[in-house]
Parts: C-alpha cells; sequence; structure tokens
C-alpha cells in the first residue's frame, strides 16, 4: 500500500503477471511508511499477493448470514451481495471457526487469525463482554489485524452495532494493547476509531470517512440479520427482510466506493459472517446451515465473477456441505479474512495467526 499512485497502477499488470512477487515494481516509490517496514520488521521480506494499488480495505461482517438467505432472495432482494459475487471474487461456502457458531468468539477469530481452541487459538468461548481481555483469556497477548495496520503508522476503524466487541475494544486499547515496537511509535490503542452504533449511523460514518480521509482498514458489524434470526427465526420472513436491510448499508458502501474514482482504484471490500442460523438459532457448530458462510471479495485487485475455490484450487478443499476440521487442506473460513486484509495492504501476517498463511489469491 502507498506506492505512489501512478506507479503501483502502471505496474499493476506486470506484478500480477508475476504472481505473489517480493519485489517491488520498478521504479515503484515507497512511501516513509514502507520504507520503515523494510528496515524494521523481519517479516517485510516475505511473499505478497500483488495488489499495490490497494490503499484501503473495508472489511464487512453480516452478522448471521445464512448464505440460503443471499440464494433466496436473489439478485432482487439482495443486490449488493449479488454484485460483489458478479464484479468479485467469492464463495457461499465458506466456514466458520470449527468450535463455536456463535459471534464474538467467530469475530475474534477473523480479526486474529486464530482457531478459537488448542495452542495458537484467542480462546475466546463466551459470546458476551465479560469485562476481561485477550490476553488475560489466553495468558499472552494476541495481535489482531489493527496491531499490523496500527504498528506501520496506518489509521484503523472498527464499526460496531453489539457492545460485545468492546471487549476486543479493550484488548486493543491504550492500556491494554501491546507497545508498539515497529518504527515509530504509534502508540498502544490500535483501535483510531470504535464506534458503537446502529448499523446505517456507522455507515453513514464510514462513508463520511472514506470521502475525506480513508482509514487503512474499516471493519463493519451489521447486525440485522442475527438480532431477527433471534427474534422470529432464521430464514423467516422478518429475517430475510433483515437481510435485504442489511443488504442496503453493504449497497451504499459498494456505491461510494464505486462512484468514486480515486476509491474505486484503490479500495477492495471484503465481507464474510460469523455464522449462519436456521429456526431459533444458530449456537450447534455440527450443523451445515450454523457453520457455512459466504466469503467475498470486491474492488481493486479482485477477479470478476470468480469462485474463490477455482481461484485457489489445490490450496483450499471445497468441502460440500461436511463439517471441517483443522487437519489436512482447509476450506476458506471466515478467521481469514485479517490475513487477506494485512495482504491486500501488503503488510505482515498477524503474529501468532494460523489462518491464510498461505494467502488467499483473490484473482
Ligand atoms: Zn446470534
Amino acid at each position: 500500500m502507498h506506492l505512489a499512485r501512478t506507479a503501483a497502477v502502471a505496474a499493476l499488470s506486470a506484478i500480477l503477471l508475476a504472481g505473489c512477487a517480493a519485489t517491488p515494481p520498478p521504479g515503484a516509490a515507497s512511501s516513509p511508511r514502507s520504507a520503515t517496514v523494510a528496515s524494521s520488521s523481519p517479516s517485510a521480506a516475505r511473499t505478497t499477493s500483488a495488489d499495490d494499488a490497494v490503499d484501503q480495505v473495508v472489511a464487512i461482517s453480516i452478522d448471521g448470514l445464512n448464505p440460503d438467505a443471499i440464494r433466496k432472495l436473489g439478485t432482487a432482494g439482495t443486490p449488493a451481495l449479488h454484485r460483489m459475487l458478479a464484479e468479485g471474487a467469492g464463495t457461499l461456502n465458506a466456514r466458520t471457526e470449527r468450535e463455536l457458531t456463535r459471534t464474538l468468539p467467530n469475530h475474534t477469530g477473523m480479526l486474529t487469525g486464530r482457531p478459537v481452541g488448542g495452542t495458537a487459538g484467542h480462546g475466546v468461548t463466551f459470546n458476551e463482554d465479560n469485562g476481561s481481555t485477550l490476553r488475560k483469556t489466553t495468558g499472552h497477548y494476541v495481535a489482531g489485524m489493527f496491531d499490523v495496520v496500527h504498528d506501520r503508522g496506518g489509521s484503523t476503524a472498527f464499526y460496531s452495532s453489539k457492545d460485545k466487541f468492546d471487549f476486543l475494544d479493550r484488548s486493543w486499547d491504550g492500556d491494554h494493547g501491546a507497545p508498539d515496537r515497529v518504527g515509530a511509535d504509534d502508540g498502544r490503542d490500535k483501535l483510531d476509531r470504535y464506534v458503537l452504533d446502529t448499523e446505517p449511523a456507522n455507515v453513514t460514518r464510514l462513508l463520511a470517512r472514506l470521502r475525506s480521509k480513508p482509514d487503512d482498514v474499516s471493519f463493519v458489524h451489521l447486525a440485522e440479520p442475527d438480532t431477527a434470526g433471534h427474534a422470529s427465526g432464521f430464514m423467516s420472513p422478518a429475517y430475510l427482510d433483515a437481510v435485504r436491510a442489511a443488504d442496503r448499508q453493504v449497497g451504499r458502501i459498494l456505491a461510494t466506493v464505486g462512484g468514486d474514482p480515486a476509491l474505486r482504484k484503490h479500495t477492495t471490500v471484503v465481507l464474510t459472517a460469523d455464522h449462519g442460523g436456521r429456526g431459533v438459532s444458530h449456537d450447534d457448530p455440527a450443523k451445515a446451515f450454523d457453520y457455512t458462510v459466504p466469503f467475498l471479495a470486491w474492488g481493486v485487485g479482485v477477479a470478476r465473477g470468480a469462485d474463490l475455490y477455482a481461484l485457489n484450487a489445490g490450496r483450499r478443499e471445497r468441502p460440500g456441505t461436511r463439517r471441517t476440521s483443522y487437519a489436512g487442506t482447509q476450506p476458506i473460513r471466515n478467521g481469514e479474512v485479517a490475513n487477506l486484509v494485512t495482504d491486500l495492504l501488503d503488510l505482515p501476517d498477524v503474529p501468532g495467526s494460523v489462518f491464510n498463511r498461505t494467502h488467499l489469491l483473490v484473482r
């Protein structure tokens, strides 16, 4: 990210042909931030996907989005999600964390690139803000994608629609975030903006920010489908209405990015869900309708109308409908968001992360 824009655009096709290129394109000017990374980070020489045009990523999580709702509502009911499928790369057969199909565990996975359990797990088995932190939960500091971006001078935002995410904000705030030992000291608070508000208000804030001074990474949580699912049943008419409402918010984001030449050339949008759901709940991690989620990418550097499993043939196993373990070739998981975001921004993987270390190809 933050290469001189003209150089980055001119060099883009060449880089893409080269596949995972570790070498910057000839003539590409590095910003001071890139220079800082190169001089101070041992991970800076890792191979990266070729996407130097990406200056900012908007990552969206739609809480409780069962992919069946996208199929059922079709293009008419979910035009934005179908726009992402048609113009971007995606699958409606991605997976949650294996252990749990609940909100806080899966969002922690998305932001840290970790499973719930095991020695590399983030340890969040609870689903409410218990007043604690990730460090207290696991006994060691757990970094997220916000650490990687913020410690390299980038700006970060988390637009939340549930107060349980106060747990994550606290884990990475000025008191609990890790000291920044990469380049210049950008402080311990890894989230420049953490906002708890309704979905439309949060998206309005995000759009204003995108138009004025886009954050390097913005994470947007849209809770409508989960809220309606608990009240009226997942896949019920009220739930489907809530999916339409979430789609409208996604549509606002796509329209703003797609309608602004500068944003369009430098922004990638990533979208997944924490879990699906059918009937009264989404809590059984053995049920396909709970553990199957969409995973979509759209914007600069993303293939048009591509199936993510086809793009990653041999590296990701299309899992059919079965529940997948963490052994062997992996399906695409919602926990890949963290390292997809850092990869798109040409930054190192999240320290301690497990998911997407081999870098999902989105084109
Ligand atoms: Zn729920």
